[in-house]
């Protein structure tokens, strides 16, 4: 397996990441489905997942295919795990079942989610893994795993001088973007998100002054139009939140599982000739805040 890893590494390694310190790492940056294929593997066909080792422990926002190769790589860890999902949809819990550290006795694993209309955090995931859904019911698994209910509005204070602050998104349902704050470094994640001109407002006093915001670029800016409603961005609202919130930098992901990596390369490029900067996220990659 640390073969295998290491040739991925190497394979998904561009330039704009070169030199960075590794601390954010980007697993999974597809969005409503993950996808198989060579037309899909520079940016990768695993749905979001990003973590961030603070040493001390390591923060996880969403549980997207992604998060099995994250489970993988910390298979000799010991350190407490703090896993954040935006919302429930299925694209950002789906690897929750193939992730390693649920199976491994002793695992502190703290796992944070919104209310939602259709019942408890507790409910809603106990129902998801479990029967008839999957043969090891979540209550029945090795780690010590603490569910925590969350809403937006809030911050949460994690050991180490590490919060995390909630705030609502645009988007079907309930759903959560996060703002981390970490050794006076701040990071927003922000998934699944339609900005409109009341969620501009919002995102930009959130994000204010960031020094990384991951957005939700699930559509090109000229197919927005025709998914009005449908609680995703483009690349073109990414970099105008950036600058309206004064952050330092934006990294594009949550691609839409119909554009290839020639769509998502031409979209790339576009959005360099605004801002050199912004960086189109691919599974691999790390970003230093
Ligand atoms: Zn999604
Ligand atoms: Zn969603």
């Amino acid at each position: 397996m640390s073969l295998s890893l290491s040739v991925w590494k190497t394979q998904n390694r561009s330039k704009e990441e070169a030199g960075f310190v590794e601390q954010v790492k980007i697993w999974g940056v597809r969005g409503s489905l993950p996808m198989t294929g060579s037309e899909y593997q520079g940016y990768g066909g695993s749905t979001c997942c990003v973590s961030v080792d603070c040493g001390d422990k390591l923060v996880v926002f969403d549980a997207g295919t992604g998060i099995v190769r994250l489970g993988l790589e910390i298979a000799e860890q010991k350190k407490p795990v703090h896993l954040f999902l935006t919302h429930l949809h299925v694209d950002h819990v789906l690897g929750l079942y193939g992730f390693q550290p649920l199976y491994k006795p002793g695992q502190e694993l703290h796992i944070y989610g919104p209310c939602v209309e259709e019942g408890s955090l507790q409910k809603v995931l106990s129902g998801l893994v479990g029967a008839p859904y999957w043969p090891i019911p979540l209550g029945k698994m090795a780690a010590d795993i603490t569910l925590h209910e969350i809403k937006e509005q809030e911050t949460i204070l994690l050991p180490g001088e590490t919060s995390v602050k909630t705030c609502r998104s645009n988007h079907p349902g309930v759903c959560l973007m996060y703002r981390m704050e970490h050794q006076g470094k701040a990071l927003v994640y922000g998934m699944d998100c339609e900005v409109d001109e009341r969620m501009s407002q919002s995102y930009r006093s959130f994000a204010k002054k960031a020094q990384l915001i991951l957005f939700d670029a699930h559509f090109l800016p000229e197919d927005l139009a025709g998914h009005v409603g449908w609680g995703h961005s483009s690349w073109v609202e990414g970099i105008r939140i950036k600058e309206e919130a004064q952050a330092s930098k934006v990294a594009m992901m949550h691609y839409s599982w119909e554009y290839e990596d020639a769509v998502i390369d031409r979209a790339n490029e576009s959005a360099k000739k605004q801002d050199a900067d912004c960086i189109f996220a691919r599974e691999g990659m790390r970003i230093t805040l």
